[in-house]
Protein backbone atom coordinates (compact mmCIF):
# COMPACT_ATOMS: atom_id res chain seq x y z
CA UNK A 1 0.00 0.00 0.00
CA UNK A 2 2.78 2.75 0.88
CA UNK A 3 4.52 1.35 -2.20
CA UNK A 4 1.79 2.24 -4.18
CA UNK A 5 0.75 5.49 -2.77
CA UNK A 6 4.51 6.52 -3.26
CA UNK A 7 4.29 5.21 -7.34
CA UNK A 8 1.20 7.49 -7.81
CA UNK A 9 2.49 10.89 -5.73
CA UNK A 10 5.97 10.18 -7.93
CA UNK A 11 4.27 9.80 -11.12
CA UNK A 12 1.22 12.72 -10.50
CA UNK A 13 3.88 15.04 -9.24
CA UNK A 14 6.19 14.01 -12.27
CA UNK A 15 3.37 15.01 -14.51
CA UNK A 16 2.58 18.34 -12.64
CA UNK A 17 6.30 19.34 -14.19
CA UNK A 18 5.00 18.87 -17.78
CA UNK A 19 1.73 20.21 -17.58
CA UNK A 20 -0.02 23.62 -16.63
CA UNK A 21 -0.75 24.23 -13.46
CA UNK A 22 -4.40 24.15 -13.57
CA UNK A 23 -5.15 20.94 -15.27
CA UNK A 24 -5.36 18.46 -12.30
CA UNK A 25 -5.59 14.79 -13.05
CA UNK A 26 -7.93 12.31 -11.87
CA UNK A 27 -6.52 9.54 -9.79
CA UNK A 28 -7.12 6.97 -11.94
CA UNK A 29 -4.25 4.46 -9.98
CA UNK A 30 -6.65 3.69 -7.78
CA UNK A 31 -8.72 1.16 -9.46
CA UNK A 32 -7.59 -2.48 -10.28
CA UNK A 33 -7.29 -3.98 -13.26
CA UNK A 34 -9.67 -6.74 -11.52
CA UNK A 35 -12.25 -3.83 -10.39
CA UNK A 36 -12.32 -2.41 -14.12
CA UNK A 37 -13.31 -6.25 -15.52
CA UNK A 38 -16.01 -6.72 -12.86
CA UNK A 39 -14.02 -9.46 -11.22
CA UNK A 40 -13.65 -7.67 -8.10
CA UNK A 41 -15.55 -7.36 -5.44
CA UNK A 42 -16.33 -3.56 -4.73
CA UNK A 43 -18.86 -2.06 -2.32
CA UNK A 44 -22.19 -1.45 -3.89
CA UNK A 45 -25.22 0.59 -1.93
CA UNK A 46 -29.12 0.29 -1.91
CA UNK A 47 -31.46 -2.77 -2.17
CA UNK A 48 -31.58 -3.28 -6.14
CA UNK A 49 -29.76 0.24 -7.20
CA UNK A 50 -26.49 -1.53 -6.50
CA UNK A 51 -24.47 1.73 -7.32
CA UNK A 52 -20.59 2.89 -6.14
CA UNK A 53 -21.58 5.38 -2.86
CA UNK A 54 -21.35 8.80 -4.52
CA UNK A 55 -23.54 7.95 -7.43
CA UNK A 56 -25.74 6.48 -5.25
CA UNK A 57 -26.58 8.73 -3.15
CA UNK A 58 -26.76 10.98 -6.57
CA UNK A 59 -29.48 8.37 -7.78
CA UNK A 60 -31.62 8.52 -4.64
CA UNK A 61 -31.73 12.80 -5.15
CA UNK A 62 -32.65 12.19 -8.65
CA UNK A 63 -35.14 9.85 -8.39
CA UNK A 64 -36.73 12.24 -5.59
CA UNK A 65 -36.98 14.75 -8.10
CA UNK A 66 -38.36 12.97 -10.77
CA UNK A 67 -40.88 11.51 -8.04
CA UNK A 68 -42.06 15.19 -7.30
CA UNK A 69 -42.32 15.71 -11.33
CA UNK A 70 -44.73 12.39 -11.56
CA UNK A 71 -42.26 9.88 -12.65
CA UNK A 72 -41.02 6.42 -11.14
CA UNK A 73 -37.86 6.12 -12.10
CA UNK A 74 -37.06 2.28 -11.97
CA UNK A 75 -33.80 0.22 -12.08
CA UNK A 76 -34.05 -2.43 -14.57
CA UNK A 77 -30.41 -3.19 -14.26
CA UNK A 78 -27.47 -1.97 -13.02
CA UNK A 79 -24.04 -3.47 -11.12
CA UNK A 80 -23.44 -6.69 -13.41
CA UNK A 81 -20.25 -8.49 -12.48
CA UNK A 82 -17.61 -10.15 -15.22
CA UNK A 83 -19.64 -13.91 -14.72
CA UNK A 84 -23.04 -12.66 -15.24
CA UNK A 85 -21.79 -10.87 -18.30
CA UNK A 86 -20.27 -13.90 -19.49
CA UNK A 87 -23.12 -16.21 -18.86
CA UNK A 88 -25.23 -13.44 -20.46
CA UNK A 89 -22.45 -13.87 -23.55
CA UNK A 90 -22.22 -17.13 -24.16
CA UNK A 91 -25.91 -17.67 -23.70
CA UNK A 92 -26.55 -15.46 -26.97
CA UNK A 93 -23.20 -17.01 -28.79
CA UNK A 94 -24.86 -20.87 -28.43
CA UNK A 95 -28.41 -19.17 -29.56
CA UNK A 96 -26.75 -17.68 -32.66
CA UNK A 97 -24.63 -20.13 -33.72
CA UNK A 98 -26.82 -23.63 -32.84
CA UNK A 99 -29.86 -22.27 -32.79
CA UNK A 100 -29.75 -20.25 -35.54
CA UNK A 101 -27.02 -21.47 -37.63
CA UNK A 102 -24.76 -18.11 -37.84
CA UNK A 103 -21.08 -18.57 -38.36
CA UNK A 104 -19.05 -17.55 -34.81
CA UNK A 105 -17.67 -13.55 -36.15
CA UNK A 106 -21.46 -12.97 -37.91
CA UNK A 107 -23.04 -14.39 -34.01
CA UNK A 108 -20.19 -12.16 -32.12
CA UNK A 109 -21.49 -9.12 -34.66
CA UNK A 110 -25.18 -9.87 -33.62
CA UNK A 111 -24.58 -9.96 -29.96
CA UNK A 112 -22.15 -6.58 -29.34
CA UNK A 113 -25.37 -4.78 -31.43
CA UNK A 114 -26.59 -4.44 -27.52
CA UNK A 115 -24.04 -6.74 -25.36
CA UNK A 116 -20.94 -6.34 -24.54
CA UNK A 117 -17.66 -8.61 -24.29
CA UNK A 118 -17.00 -9.95 -20.26
CA UNK A 119 -14.80 -7.72 -18.88
CA UNK A 120 -15.62 -4.64 -21.07
CA UNK A 121 -18.75 -3.82 -20.13
CA UNK A 122 -19.54 -0.28 -17.89
CA UNK A 123 -21.96 -2.11 -15.86
CA UNK A 124 -18.73 -4.10 -14.45
CA UNK A 125 -18.13 -0.32 -12.85
CA UNK A 126 -20.80 0.29 -9.94
CA UNK A 127 -21.64 3.47 -12.20
CA UNK A 128 -23.81 2.67 -15.15
CA UNK A 129 -27.48 1.85 -15.28
CA UNK A 130 -30.55 0.89 -17.30
CA UNK A 131 -33.88 2.55 -15.95
CA UNK A 132 -37.60 2.70 -17.13
CA UNK A 133 -40.77 4.53 -15.46
CA UNK A 134 -42.34 2.40 -13.20
CA UNK A 135 -45.97 4.16 -13.81
CA UNK A 136 -46.94 3.29 -17.69
CA UNK A 137 -47.64 -0.03 -17.61
CA UNK A 138 -46.12 -2.03 -20.83
CA UNK A 139 -45.68 -5.45 -21.72
CA UNK A 140 -43.10 -7.23 -23.53
CA UNK A 141 -39.16 -6.36 -23.52
CA UNK A 142 -38.98 -2.70 -21.57
CA UNK A 143 -35.35 -1.78 -23.14
CA UNK A 144 -36.84 -0.99 -26.83
CA UNK A 145 -35.38 2.78 -27.96
CA UNK A 146 -39.14 2.87 -29.37
CA UNK A 147 -41.02 3.02 -25.97
CA UNK A 148 -38.55 6.14 -25.17
CA UNK A 149 -39.82 8.29 -28.14
CA UNK A 150 -42.97 9.88 -28.98
CA UNK A 151 -45.77 7.80 -27.79
CA UNK A 152 -44.11 5.27 -26.10
CA UNK A 153 -44.86 4.78 -22.20
CA UNK A 154 -41.48 6.11 -21.00
CA UNK A 155 -41.56 9.50 -23.56
CA UNK A 156 -42.47 11.72 -20.48
CA UNK A 157 -39.44 10.19 -18.17
CA UNK A 158 -37.09 10.41 -21.59
CA UNK A 159 -37.87 14.30 -21.47
CA UNK A 160 -37.73 14.87 -18.09
CA UNK A 161 -34.20 13.26 -18.01
CA UNK A 162 -33.19 15.16 -21.44
CA UNK A 163 -34.01 17.94 -19.13
CA UNK A 164 -32.33 16.51 -15.43
CA UNK A 165 -30.23 14.06 -15.27
CA UNK A 166 -27.26 15.97 -16.07
CA UNK A 167 -27.85 18.46 -12.73
CA UNK A 168 -27.28 14.77 -10.67
CA UNK A 169 -24.13 13.58 -12.55
CA UNK A 170 -25.96 11.26 -14.72
CA UNK A 171 -25.20 10.93 -18.48
CA UNK A 172 -26.45 9.52 -21.50
CA UNK A 173 -23.42 6.98 -22.68
CA UNK A 174 -24.89 5.48 -26.38
CA UNK A 175 -27.06 8.53 -27.40
CA UNK A 176 -28.80 8.93 -30.65
CA UNK A 177 -25.87 10.75 -32.66
CA UNK A 178 -26.05 9.26 -35.81
CA UNK A 179 -22.22 9.61 -36.70
CA UNK A 180 -21.54 7.28 -33.83
CA UNK A 181 -20.76 3.83 -34.35
CA UNK A 182 -20.35 1.10 -31.83
CA UNK A 183 -23.50 -0.12 -29.78
CA UNK A 184 -26.74 0.59 -31.26
CA UNK A 185 -28.88 4.04 -29.39
CA UNK A 186 -29.88 2.94 -25.48
CA UNK A 187 -32.12 5.64 -24.16
CA UNK A 188 -32.26 3.70 -20.92
CA UNK A 189 -28.40 3.48 -20.22
CA UNK A 190 -27.19 6.40 -17.86
CA UNK A 191 -23.50 6.99 -16.54
CA UNK A 192 -22.63 8.36 -13.47
CA UNK A 193 -19.55 10.51 -14.85
CA UNK A 194 -17.54 12.49 -12.02
CA UNK A 195 -16.54 8.35 -11.28
CA UNK A 196 -17.34 6.98 -14.75
CA UNK A 197 -14.69 9.64 -16.39
CA UNK A 198 -12.10 8.54 -14.18
CA UNK A 199 -12.76 4.54 -14.88
CA UNK A 200 -12.58 5.06 -18.36
CA UNK A 201 -9.31 6.88 -18.46
CA UNK A 202 -8.05 3.90 -16.62
CA UNK A 203 -9.75 1.57 -18.32
CA UNK A 204 -7.77 2.87 -21.67
CA UNK A 205 -4.75 2.02 -19.93
CA UNK A 206 -5.37 -1.01 -19.74
CA UNK A 207 -4.57 -3.77 -22.99
CA UNK A 208 -7.36 -5.05 -23.29
CA UNK A 209 -6.36 -7.55 -25.87
CA UNK A 210 -3.68 -9.23 -23.70
CA UNK A 211 -6.36 -9.48 -20.96
CA UNK A 212 -9.15 -11.07 -23.48
CA UNK A 213 -6.46 -13.41 -24.70
CA UNK A 214 -6.38 -15.26 -20.98
CA UNK A 215 -10.16 -15.45 -20.58
CA UNK A 216 -11.87 -18.88 -21.99
CA UNK A 217 -15.58 -18.38 -22.68
CA UNK A 218 -17.51 -19.35 -26.42
CA UNK A 219 -15.80 -17.09 -28.82
CA UNK A 220 -12.57 -15.78 -27.96
CA UNK A 221 -10.59 -17.99 -30.53
CA UNK A 222 -12.05 -15.81 -32.70
CA UNK A 223 -10.86 -12.29 -31.37
CA UNK A 224 -7.90 -10.71 -33.58
CA UNK A 225 -6.09 -8.10 -32.91
CA UNK A 226 -7.85 -5.56 -35.32
CA UNK A 227 -11.46 -6.90 -34.09
CA UNK A 228 -10.78 -6.12 -30.91
CA UNK A 229 -9.19 -3.03 -32.04
CA UNK A 230 -12.13 -2.09 -33.38
CA UNK A 231 -14.13 -2.70 -30.45
CA UNK A 232 -12.26 -0.30 -28.25
CA UNK A 233 -12.66 2.49 -30.59
CA UNK A 234 -16.08 1.81 -31.43
CA UNK A 235 -17.85 0.02 -28.66
CA UNK A 236 -16.10 1.18 -26.08
CA UNK A 237 -14.86 5.05 -26.45
CA UNK A 238 -17.12 6.22 -29.11
CA UNK A 239 -19.50 7.45 -26.50
CA UNK A 240 -21.27 10.49 -25.41
CA UNK A 241 -18.09 12.61 -25.94
CA UNK A 242 -18.90 14.18 -22.38
CA UNK A 243 -17.87 11.00 -21.00
CA UNK A 244 -14.74 10.89 -22.23
ZN1 LIG B 1 -26.97 -0.73 -19.98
Amino acid sequence: MKRRTFIKTTSISGMACALPPFITLPFTTDYTTDELMGKADVDLFGDGINLRKEAYESFLEMKKAAYADGYDIKIVSSFRDFYRQEAIWERKYIQYTEDDGMEPLEAIDKIIEYSTIPGTSRHHWGTDIDIIDGYPKSSGDVLVAEKFEAGGPYEGLKLWLDKNSEKFGFYLVYNNDPRRRGFKYEPWHYSYAPISIPMLAAYRRLNVLRLLEKEEFLGTEYFTTGFIKTYVEDNILDINPELL
